[in-house]
C-alpha cells in the first residue's frame, strides 16, 4: 500500500495531542463567535461569555446546537465575526429553499480549508503528475472551487470544466489524458451509459481515480463504478456550512472517511434527545468548524446520519473515520446533486388553483441520472377532452416548480381519487432510484 501524507505531523498527531489542539482552537473560536450578534446572544444565555468558560472539551456540551434555520434567521450578517473588508469569498448551500444561507471566508480561512483538501488529495495517492478534471459545478456551490484550489496546491494539472456537457467532458478526458475526476455518483454513472454514443470506452482513456461525493451512495455503487471504469474511487464528504468538501476523505484503504479532527470537532448525537452517542453507534452528525473565523459555526446539526469507527486505520492517520452517510434525519432529497425538500414541491403545487389535494413525488433513475415525476390530482371538470389545455397545465406546473427547485420534472395529471389516499401520515415520496 502506497501511503503518502501532505502534512504527516498533523495527520498522525496522537489523539491526546489532537484533543489539546481542538481545545485551543475551540477557545479561539469562542472569541470570534462572541463577536457575532447571533452567538453573542445565544452563548450568553448558555452562560458562556468568554473563551475562559471553556475549560476542557467536555464543556463543548454546554454550547447549544446550531441548526440550518438559525443560518436563515441570521441572514445576511448575523453570523459574521469580522469586518466585510476581511471577507474575500462567499459561498452558499446547493439547497434551493426560499431564504438563502451564506457562508463567509477570510483569506486565512480559505488557506486553512485548502490545506485540508490537499491532505485528502494526497491521501488518495494523487500528486503533481496527475491531470485532474473537476466536474463539480463552480460558482456558489463549494464543490467546484474547493477541490480546485486543493489540487493546485498539491500541484496537479487542473481542468476547471465544471459539470455538464458530456461530449465535451469525454473529449477533454481524451485530449488531456485526464487521470483524476471529481464527480457525483449520478454523473459518473450517466457518463458511462453515454460513452457508446460517442464511441469511447474507458479503455481509451487514462483515468486512474475519482473523488466522489455531494450525494449519498452505497458501497455497491462504488464497487460497480470502479469495475465499469477500471479505476479507484474515493468517498469525499463535506457541506458548505463546514466550508465545503474536505471535511472527511477516504485514504488509500478506502475503508470510510478520515475526519480532519484538527479542523472539525465531530460528535454523533441521538437526533431525538440531542445526547452524544458512544463511538460506533449511528446517529446525527454534528460538527464544530475550528478553522473558519469569518463565520463561526458551533455544534452544527447536519441532519446526516453516520457512525464513527472506534478502531484506528492502518494508514497511520489518527483522525477518526466516519462511515459513509447512511441516511438523513429529515426528508431532504438530493436530486442530481440538488437538495430539494418535499415541502417546497407541496408549496408550489398548492398555489396552483387547478391542482387538487393529493399528489405524489416519484423518483427514478435512467441512464444514470435522477428523474423526477410529480403526479397530481386535478379537478374532474378539467378533463374536458381538450388535450392542449391539459398540456398547457402540465407546462405551467413544471415551470412553477422549476422556478423554485431549479430542476425539471415530468408532470402527470390524474383524476381525483386516482393516487393513494392516506389516513395516517402521508407517504408522498416514492423513491425508486435503485442503488444500481
Ligand atoms: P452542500 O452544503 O450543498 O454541499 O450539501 C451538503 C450535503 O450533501 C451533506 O450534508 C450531505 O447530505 C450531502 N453529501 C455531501 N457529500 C456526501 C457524501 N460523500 N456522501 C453522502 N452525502 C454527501
Ligand atoms: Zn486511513
Amino acid at each position: 500500500m502506497d501511503i503518502r501524507f501532505w502534512n504527516q505531523e498533523i495527520e498522525t498527531l496522537a489523539q491526546k495531542d489532537l484533543r489539546q489542539l481542538q481545545l485551543t482552537r475551540l477557545r479561539e473560536l469562542i472569541g470570534y463567535a462572541m463577536k457575532t450578534p447571533f452567538y453573542h446572544k445565544r452563548l450568553k444565555k448558555a452562560g458562556i461569555s468568554s473563551p475562559e468558560d471553556i475549560q476542557d472539551l467536555e464543556d463543548l456540551q454546554k454550547i447549544p446546537f446550531t441548526v440550518k434555520d438559525d443560518l436563515r434567521q441570521a441572514f445576511p450578517k448575523g453570523l459574521l465575526a469580522v469586518d466585510m473588508e476581511q471577507v474575500v469569498r462567499i459561498h452558499s448551500s446547493s439547497g434551493t429553499t426560499g431564504i438563502p444561507t451564506v457562508i463567509y471566508y477570510t483569506a486565512k480561512d480559505l488557506d486553512r480549508w485548502t490545506d485540508l483538501l490537499a491532505r485528502g488529495i494526497v491521501a488518495t495517492g494523487a500528486g503533481p503528475a496527475d491531470v485532474f478534471q473537476n466536474m463539480m459545478s463552480y460558482g456558489l456551490f463549494t464543490g467546484g472551487l474547493g477541490l480546485h484550489y486543493g489540487a493546485e496546491r498539491v500541484g496537479l494539472t487542473v481542468i476547471p470544466v465544471g459539470g455538464g456537457n458530456t461530449q465535451r467532458q469525454l473529449q477533454l478526458m481524451r485530449d488531456f489524458k485526464t487521470s483524476v475526476l471529481h464527480i457525483t455518483p449520478s454523473y459518473l454513472l450517466h457518463i458511462h451509459q453515454r460513452m457508446p454514443e460517442f464511441r469511447i470506452s474507458p479503455a481509451d482513456l487514462n483515468l486512474k481515480k475519482a473523488w466522489m461525493g455531494a450525494e449519498p451512495h452505497s458501497e455497491n455503487t462504488r464497487l460497480k463504478l470502479q469495475e465499469l471504469y477500471g479505476i479507484d474511487i474515493y468517498n469525499s464528504y463535506g457541506l458548505s456550512e463546514m466550508n465545503g468538501p474536505g471535511v472527511a476523505f477516504e485514504c488509500a484503504y478506502k475503508k470510510d472517511l478520515h475526519v480532519w479532527e484538527d479542523g472539525y470537532i465531530i460528535e454523533i448525537i441521538d437526533p431525538a434527545t440531542g445526547k452524544v452517542l458512544p463511538e460506533g453507534q449511528e446517529g446525527e452528525v454534528v460538527f464544530t468548524n475550528l478553522i473558519r473565523h469569518a463565520m463561526p459555526l458551533l455544534r452544527y446539526r447536519t441532519r446526516d446520519l453516520a457512525f464513527l469507527h472506534p478502531e484506528p486505520c492502518p494508514c497511520g492517520r489518527t483522525g477518526r473515520r466516519m462511515s459513509r452517510i447512511t441516511g438523513r434525519t429529515d426528508d431532504m432529497m438530493i436530486i442530481n446533486g440538488v437538495n430539494v425538500f418535499p415541502s417546497q414541491i407541496e408549496e408550489i403545487l398548492m398555489s396552483i388553483p387547478e391542482v387538487g389535494n393529493n399528489y405524489q413525488i416519484h423518483l427514478t433513475r435512467k441512464e444514470g441520472l435522477d428523474r423526477l415525476a410529480v403526479k397530481v390530482e386535478i379537478y374532474s371538470k378539467l378533463f374536458t377532452g381538450d388535450l392542449s389545455q391539459l398540456d398547457a397545465l402540465k407546462a405551467k406546473i413544471n415551470d412553477k416548480l422549476r422556478a423554485s427547485i431549479t430542476i425539471n420534472s415530468r408532470i402527470e395529471l390524474h383524476e381525483p381519487g386516482a393516487l393513494p389516499a392516506f389516513e395516517g401520515k402521508a407517504k408522498r415520496v416514492v423513491d425508486e432510484r435503485d442503488k444500481l
